[in-house]
């Protein structure tokens, strides 16, 4: 969600700042925009452009401009409609220059204020009232940090931002408050950005502020304040972030790609992670077995997809390792009153590790007196896990798509092997963590297996791409499944899609059932298969027509009402991750028939920086 990249440096950084926006696009935006400031201030230039950064580029290169500092940023619209008066930067005065991610909170006040005072309002957002605020804290102060710091203090929300001093093109200031940016240094030159991404092509040497920084930087030095003033060092490392976005190779889609990465990605999470058939000690952190040792109950915090990887470890954890669980949307969660049971470990699950609701919940949770905190994450040195005490780092490569694929299933992994480590402590037998490691071992080679079925998935999609609304079912540990397949294809078809527990069919949703109403069946071989069976035929009597995932032995055949689709068989343990791919190939194909932006569908972006 919304991007930011700032630039000091020698040289001219306006194709530097264009390359980071577009290592951004997939985080989602509506508009970009760029402002350069040359060092001998005789040349300060800001474009904007409503739609891709290729629009802002173009822009730039028909009406070519230099600067050796600016800033850059591609604007996800919270207030205002994305027009191009209102993509940032934005201007005070011809002098403050701001970019900003996420939401200023009382910029009703202060845009009063300003005005009273007579600026001149020329968008609808909040962020405008950043750049006035400054310009006139500029007179009272005796320099422009000292004015940055009295800005800075009167904002409420949730935050990134950074301001350029059109008359002193030799500084950068930059402040955090609830939204991540990150230095990168450079040898005579500096950046920032808010995700590390943007700078790998100029920089690997990074430093992430803390809430609360600012940061001054200049082409030679970074100067990072706390939150009371005092000057401090954040510890600057080398990334080892080995996956660029790359390009999508043969893949028409970063989501096609990412889906048929799914192996490669599940054998690189395992990595190191099991060992002789069973997990490794200590693999969320040092000493992290100790703590997982004392475990009696474990609350999830998720939000979207990793809400419903939370939900089939909430069935994992109950089953395989005696322990109970609760998992709970973060933005529910941190508005509301909650028990904290005794021994409990908090667990958040975020792809990017930056998302805003379930950040705050986990800050929440550590006021109200949890103890201990796991996060399973896919981004290093991300907010989450550097506030956690242990962290699961997914290694799943940099997940592009915006609707959430590998992501999803390598954060089941890495629940599984929760599971294992804190089970083993409780019922789990020696046996059962082998049966478990042993299927996870297979899975790569499943997932491939499944990949094989695209051809017959791709005939599927046809039968979607006139349907309006959709029903996906399952029971168990793929009930969740049901519910993540549901939001895969609403996220990227538009079509909308319902997940129902089989077994709920007849408490409503069943009045929905008629021809125009697909239905798509989640039926591994297990326990309530037969169950499912009874569900199905439910389906039938009413005149709906069924999709079926199955296991090769659950004996569903298909015919006029009913097209199966055979899964092969996996075991118990992993079935909920194997089935979620077909689920997120049928998504892609119906949504290629029907033409949408498939890695980037409207209204969408990929980590949700802001409430
Ligand atoms: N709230 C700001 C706006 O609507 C920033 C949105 C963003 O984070 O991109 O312009």
């Amino acid at each position: 969600m919304c991007g930011i990249v700032g630039a000091i440096a020698q040289r001219d950084v306006v194709e530097i700042l264009l390359e980071g926006l577009k290592r951004l696009e997939y985080r989602g935006y509506d508009s970009a925009g760029v402002a350069v400031v040359n060092s001998d201030n005789s040349e300060f230039k800001r474009v904007r452009r409503v739609g891709k950064v290729k629009a802002l580029a173009d822009a730039i290169h028909e009406e070519p401009c230099l600067g050796s500092t600016g800033i850059a940023h591609t604007r996800w619209a919270t207030h205002g409609e994305p027009t191009e008066a209102n993509a940032h930067p934005h201007i005070s005065k011809d002098r403050i220059t701001i970019v900003h991610n996420g939401i200023i909170e009382n910029h009703n006040v202060l845009r009063d204020r300003l005005s009273q005072k007579g600026y001149v309002f020329t968008s609808a957002t909040d962020t405008e009232v950043i750049a006035h605020l400054l310009e006139s804290e500029l007179d009272k102060a005796s320099d422009m940090l000292s004015a940055f710091q009295a800005t800075i203090a009167q904002l409420e929300g949730a935050y990134g931002t950074v301001a350029m001093d059109n008359q002193n093109p030799d500084h950068l200031y930059a402040a955090r408050s609830g939204s991540p940016l990150v230095i990168g240094y450079g040898i005579g030159e500096n950046f920032l950005a808010s995700d590390q991404l943007a700078l790998l092509p100029v920089t690997r040497r990074f430093s992430f502020l803390e809430e609360g920084d600012i940061a001054v930087l200049s082409r030679s030095d970074v100067v990072i304040y706390d939150q009371a003033g005092t000057e401090v060092e954040r510890e600057i490392s080398e990334s080892d972030v080995v996956h660029d976005a790359g390009d999508k190779g043969p893949f028409k889609h970063y989501m096609l790609k990412e889906i048929y990465e799914q192996p490669i990605a599940i054998k690189n999470t395992l990595e190191g992670r099991i060992k002789s058939g069973v997990v490794v000690e200590d693999i969320f952190g040092p000493g992290s077995s100790e703590i997982l040792k004392g475990i009696e109950h474990v609350q999830i915090i998720a939000c979207g997809t990793s809400f419903h990887s939370g939900m089939v470890a909430k069935y994992w954890f109950e089953e395989h390792a005696d322990v109970s669980c609760n998992v709970e949307i973060a933005s529910e969660f941190r508005y509301r009153k909650s028990k904290v049971h005794p021994n409990s470990l908090l667990v958040t699950i975020s792809q990017s590790g930056e998302t805003a609701d379930t950040l705050a919940a986990l800050r929440l949770a550590k006021e109200i007196g949890y103890q201990s905190s796991l996060s399973i994450c896919n981004v290093p040195g991300s907010s989450l896990v550097r506030e956690s005490d242990m962290a699961y780092l997914m290694k799943a490569g940099v997940e592009i798509g915006v609707a959430s694929t590998k992501a999803f299933t390598v954060q089941l992994v890495g629940l599984l092997l929760l599971v294992v480590a804190v089970g083993r402590h409780k019922s789990l037998s020696k046996e059962a963590e082998r049966d478990i490691v042993s299927a996870l071992s297979a899975l790569p080679a499943k997932i491939e297996q499944v990949l094989d079925m695209s051809k017959a998935i791709t005939l599927l999609a046809e039968d979607f791409a006139d349907k309006h609304h959709s029903l996906f079912l399952g029971r168990g540990d793929q009930y969740p499944i049901a519910m993540e397949g549901a939001l895969k294809l609403k996220e990227i078809s538009y079509i909308h899609a319902e997940a129902y527990a089989a077994g709920e069919l007849k408490h409503g949703p069943l009045a929905l059932i008629d021809a125009d109403m697909p239905v798509i069946v989640v039926a591994p071989n297990n326990e309530l298969l037969e169950k499912l069976h009874s569900n199905v035929e439910e389906v039938r009597a009413r005149g709906g027509l069924m999709y079926v995932f199955a296991d090769t032995g659950a004996n569903f055949k298909s015919d006029s009402t009913m097209k199966v689709l055979a899964v092969p068989h996996c075991e118990k343990a992993i079935a909920p991750i194997l089935y979620s791919v077909p689920l997120q190939l049928l998504s892609y194909y119906v949504a290629l028939i029907k033409g949408t932006d498939v890695d980037q569908p409207r209204n969408l972006a990929k980590s949700v920086t802001v409430e």
